[in-house]
C-alpha cells in the first residue's frame, strides 16, 4: 500500500474541501483525491446563502440546516481568509425578492409573516422603496421583500482559499479518480485510485457530490441515493457593480436571481433541469435565463457575457443531504448537497468532525435510507 491517512477524502469540491480543512486543522493526516479538484457543481455554484428566502414551508428540515450554517458562515470565512490569503468576496447585505402582479405580492407577504415568525429579519418594501436600494430594477416592479440576514460568496474564491489553506496545513492533494473502495471484511481501508494504486486510510468520507451514487464496491443499501439535478447558469461583467445585493423574483412562472460580484461580475442563474449527467449548456437554457433576468433588470442585456457552464447539483429523495457515518465500517458520507452545498459547507465541516449537535446530525444521516428491507410477516 503506497501511502496511509488517518482520513481520506472522496471529492475536492466545496464539501469535500470544507470537511478536510476542518479535519485536518484538528491535526489528523488528511489526503483529498480528486482528479479535477474544483471543477464540478461547485464551480457552477452561484454562491447565495440564502437559508430564508429559498425556504419552501413543506422543508422546516432544511431551513434548520440552512440557518445552522448560516450562523457558522461569517467565521468560517473569517477564519478561511486568515489561513488563505484570499478574499472570499463574503457579503451580508441581503436578499430583495421582487414582485411584478398582485399574486407575487400575496406569496411575498406570507413569506414576511413566515420569517417573521422565525424572528429573522425581513421588511417589506414598495416598487420605489425596491428601486431606491436598487435604482437598475425594472420600473414594473410593483414591491419587494429584504432578507436582511441573508450572504452570499463567490464559490470559486471559497474552493481557490480551501486549496491553499489545505496545501500550508501539509494536507495530501492526490490527482487521481477513485476507482473503488478497498475493505477488509470488518471495515473500509482505503481506496483503490484508477491508476491501480492503493491509498490506505482509517476513515474514508465520500463527498464527490453526484458521482458519490457511482462509486464501485459499495453494498447497494450504502450507495447514497443522489441524482444529478442540472443548472445552466451565466456570469455577466460590467465596469462597476450594477446591483448591491442579491435580488430575485419569479418570471413566466420560473425563478430567477442576480447575484452581484465585488469586482462587477453579474451571475445569473438558474436552470432546473433533470435531465441525467448531460452537462451541455443550450441555446434555450440561456435565452430563458436572459428572458427572465431583463425583466427583473433591463439593464443586463448591455453587459458583456464572461462564462456560460452548467453544473450538475446533487438531489437526494428527500432533499436533504447525506452526512454522517454508514452502515459500512470506516465510510462516511458527506454528499446530496442539492441546491445548498456552498450554504451548508461550514455546518457539513462541523459535522463530519463531531462538532454539532446531534440533531442536526440526526436530520442528515445516511442511515435514513440504509434500513434493511423489511422482514416478511411470520405466519400466525
Ligand atoms: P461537487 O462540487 O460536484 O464536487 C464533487 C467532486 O468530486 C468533483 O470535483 C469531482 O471531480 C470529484 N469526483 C467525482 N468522482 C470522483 C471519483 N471517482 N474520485 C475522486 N473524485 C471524484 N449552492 C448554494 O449553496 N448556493 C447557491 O447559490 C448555489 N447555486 C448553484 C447553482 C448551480 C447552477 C448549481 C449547479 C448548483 C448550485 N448550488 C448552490 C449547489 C452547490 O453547487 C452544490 O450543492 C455543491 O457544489 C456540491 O458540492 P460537492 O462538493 O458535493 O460536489
Amino acid at each position: 500500500m503506497a501511502d496511509h491517512f488517518d482520513v481520506l477524502v472522496i471529492g475536492g469540491g466545496v464539501i469535500g474541501l470544507s470537511v478536510a480543512w476542518r479535519t485536518a486543522a484538528s491535526g489528523l493526516r488528511v489526503a483529498v483525491v480528486d482528479p479535477a479538484p474544483a471543477s464540478g457543481a461547485s464551480h457552477a455554484a452561484a454562491g447565495m446563502l440564502a437559508p430564508v428566502s429559498e425556504v419552501t414551508y413543506t422543508e422546516e428540515p432544511l431551513l434548520q440546516l440552512g440557518l445552522a450554517s448560516l450562523e457558522r458562515w461569517p467565521a468560517f470565512a473569517a477564519e478561511l481568509e486568515v489561513a488563505s490569503g484570499h478574499d472570499l468576496d463574503y457579503r451580508t447585505d441581503g436578499t430583495l425578492d421582487v414582485a411584478f402582479d398582485s399574486d407575487d405580492l400575496a406569496a411575498l407577504d406570507e413569506l414576511a409573516t413566515f420569517i417573521g415568525k422565525l424572528g429573522l429579519p425581513a421588511q417589506r418594501l414598495t416598487g420605489r422603496e425596491c428601486r431606491r436600494l436598487e435604482p437598475m430594477l425594472a420600473p414594473s416592479v410593483r414591491g419587494g421583500l429584504l432578507a436582511g440576514g441573508d450572504a452570499w460568496v463567490d464559490p470559486r474564491r471559497v474552493t481557490g482559499a480551501l486549496l491553499a489553506a489545505l496545501e500550508r496545513l501539509g494536507c495530501a492533494l492526490i490527482r487521481s479518480r477513485v476507482a473503488g473502495l478497498e475493505a477488509s471484511p470488518e471495515t473500509v481501508t482505503g481506496v483503490r485510485l484508477a491508476t491501480g494504486e492503493s491509498v490506505g486510510a482509517g476513515r474514508v468520507i465520500l463527498a464527490a457530490g453526484v458521482w458519490s451514487g457511482a462509486l464501485e464496491g459499495l453494498p447497494p443499501e450504502v450507495l447514497p441515493p443522489v441524482r444529478p439535478v442540472k443548472g445552466q447558469i451565466m456570469r455577466l461583467r460590467s465596469p462597476t457593480p450594477i446591483l448591491q445585493r442579491c435580488v430575485r423574483g419569479v418570471v413566466h412562472g420560473s425563478h430567477v436571481y442576480l447575484v452581484p460580484r465585488g469586482d462587477g461580475e453579474l451571475v445569473v442563474g438558474a436552470t432546473q433541469e433533470e435531465m441525467g449527467f448531460d452537462t451541455r449548456v443550450t441555446a434555450g437554457g440561456l435565452w430563458e435565463l436572459l428572458r427572465d433576468a431583463r425583466e427583473l433588470v433591463p439593464g443586463v442585456t448591455e453587459l458583456e457575457v464572461a462564462d456560460v457552464v452548467a453544473g450538475l447539483r446533487p438531489g437526494t429523495p428527500d432533499n436533504l443531504p447525506l452526512i454522517g457515518p454508514t452502515s459500512l465500517p470506516g465510510l462516511s458520507l458527506a454528499t446530496g448537497h442539492h441546491r445548498a452545498g456552498v450554504l451548508l459547507a461550514p455546518l457539513t465541516a462541523d459535522l463530519c468532525s463531531g462538532e454539532a449537535d446531534r440533531g442536526l446530525s440526526a436530520i442528515c444521516s445516511p442511515l435514513r435510507f440504509q434500513e434493511a428491507p423489511p422482514t416478511s410477516p411470520t405466519p400466525e
